[in-house]
C-alpha cells in the first residue's frame, strides 16, 4: 500500500520536498490556498486555507505529516499533532516562530547569542539603547527575510524606528559587527539518529539570500565543531525529528546564534546535487521514520538564488556542472522563482562557474540582483 505524506504548506520548499517523497515512493498531499502553488507539481492539493478544519482532517489521516514553513497558525500544528505522525516537533515550532522565546533557549542551551533585551514600549527601547548601544529592532513574530525589523545606530532614529513595529511585541537586539553569516543544518530521526551537513555561508542582498557556498571557506575546524555542536544542543533538547537549520554570525572569531528554522532551508539547496543526500530527502527520511541518508560533502557548491525571473536557460545550463531548480512561479520582483547550484572539484571553481552564471543573470535582471 503506498504511504501518505501530509504537508502543509505548497511553496518552493513544499515542491522540493514533495518531489523527493515521491521519489521514495509516498504519496503527497499539500494544504495550500495559493492555486499556483509550486507544490502542485508532485502533490495532490487540497486548495483551503491552512486553518480549514475538513482539509486538516484530510491531512491528519495520512501516514506522517510535516510542514515547510514556520508561521503556521497554532490550531493547525495542534491539530495535526500526533505523536509518531507529526514532525518536526510543535515544541520546536512555537519557540522559532518568537524570537524572545527562541533567545531564551539559546541561552538556556549555552548557545552564545547578540546581547537581548524585550521591547513592549518606546521607553524600552530606549533603556535597550543606553544598555546595548546601536541595535536592531525585531518584532518577536511574523518576521522573515529582514521584514519587521529596523536597526537603529542613533538615539534619534530611535522613535522612527520603533514606530515602524507599529507597537508590534519585539526584541532589541545588538547590533554586532560581524565578518559573516553562517548556517548550519542538521537533521535527525525518530531513532535520534543524527547527521550534519557541512557548515554553509550565506550572502544576503537586500535581506534576503542571494548565495550559499558550501563548505564555508576558511572557516576553521574548530568553529565547524562548534556550529555543529550547537544544532546538536538544539535537536536533543526538542526530541526533534526532521531537518533543523540554524543561522549564525562569525564575529570576533566566536559564533553568535541569530535564529533557527524548524524546517528545510534556502542555506540548504546545495545540498541536491552538493552532498550525498540532499536535505529535502533526508527530512522526508527523518519525518517518515526511514533511516538517514549521509550528509557528507559530495563536491563543493555554490548556490545562486534566481530572483524576480528565471534567467535565459541556455545561458546557465551551458554552464559546466550547473544545475537549475525552476519553481514554476510566475515572475514578480524581489520573488524567489528558482536557484541554480553549481559544483566543481574546488570552491574556487564552483564559485568561477556561479560567476558565469551571476553574470548571465545580471545582463537579463540587473535590478534584482544589486
Ligand atoms: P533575521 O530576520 O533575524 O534573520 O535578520 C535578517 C538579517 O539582518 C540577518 O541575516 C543579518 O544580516 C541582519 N541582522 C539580524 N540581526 C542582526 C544583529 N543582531 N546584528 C547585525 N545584523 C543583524
Amino acid at each position: 500500500m503506498t504511504l501518505r505524506l501530509g504537508l502543509l504548506g505548497g511553496g518552493q520548499l513544499g515542491r522540493m520536498l514533495a518531489l523527493s517523497a515521491r521519489n521514495l515512493g509516498f504519496e503527497v498531499i499539500v494544504l495550500e490556498p495559493n492555486p499556483e502553488a509550486p507544490a502542485r507539481a508532485a502533490a495532490r492539493q487540497l486548495q483551503k486555507a491552512y486553518d480549514d478544519n475538513d482539509a486538516l482532517r484530510e491531512l491528519a489521516a495520512c501516514d506522517f505529516v510535516t510542514f515547510e514553513f514556520e508561521n503556521i497558525p497554532e490550531a493547525a500544528a495542534k491539530a495535526l499533532n500526533q505523536p509518531g505522525q507529526f514532525a518536526p516537533p510543535v515544541s520546536a515550532l512555537l519557540v522559532s516562530q518568537d524570537r524572545w522565546v527562541e533567545k531564551n533557549t539559546f541561552q538556556k542551551l549555552g548557545i552564545p547569542t547578540p546581547a537581548f533585551l524585550k521591547v513592549d514600549s518606546l521607553e524600552d527601547a530606549q533603556d535597550a539603547f543606553k544598555r546595548l548601544g546601536p541595535l536592531v529592532l525585531k518584532t518577536r513574530k511574523f518576521g522573515y527575510d529582514g521584514k519587521g525589523q529596523a536597526v537603529v545606530r542613533s538615539a534619534q532614529n530611535l522613535s522612527e524606528a520603533y514606530m515602524q513595529l507599529n507597537d508590534a511585541p519585539a526584541i532589541a537586539e545588538k547590533l554586532v559587527p560581524f565578518e559573516r553569516e553562517i548556517s548550519v543544518i542538521t537533521c535527525r530521526g525518530r531513532d535520534g539518529q543524527t547527521v550534519v551537513y557541512p557548515v554553509t555561508e550565506n550572502i544576503h542582498k537586500k535581506g534576503v539570500l542571494h548565495k550559499s557556498l558550501a563548505p564555508a571557506p576558511g572557516l576553521s575546524p574548530v568553529l565547524v565543531a562548534e556550529a555543529q555542536d550547537m544544532a546538536q544542543r538544539l535537536v536533543d533538547h526538542f526530541n526533534y525529528v526532521g531537518v533543523l537549520a540554524l543561522e549564525l554570525f562569525q564575529v570576533d572569531g566566536t559564533l553568535k546564534a541569530n535564529e533557527f528554522a524548524p524546517r528545510v532551508h534556502n542555506s540548504g539547496h546545495w545540498t541536491m546535487e552538493g552532498a550525498v543526500t540532499s536535505q529535502f530527502e533526508n527530512h522526508v527520511r527523518a519525518v517518515c521514520d526511514l533511516p538517514l541518508g549521509c550528509a557528507d560533502l559530495r563536491a563543493p557548491s555554490v548556490m545562486l538564488n534566481l530572483i524576480g525571473e528565471i534567467p535565459p536557460r541556455t545561458q546557465l545550463l551551458s554552464i559546466t556542472d550547473a544545475h537549475l531548480h525552476d519553481y514554476a512561479k510566475p515572475a514578480r520582483p524581489g520573488r524567489k522563482v528558482g536557484h541554480l547550484t553549481c559544483l566543481g572539484a574546488t570552491l574556487k571553481e564552483a564559485s568561477e562557474r556561479a560567476a558565469l552564471a551571476e553574470t548571465a543573470i545580471k545582463g537579463e535582471n540587473s535590478v534584482s540582483t544589486e
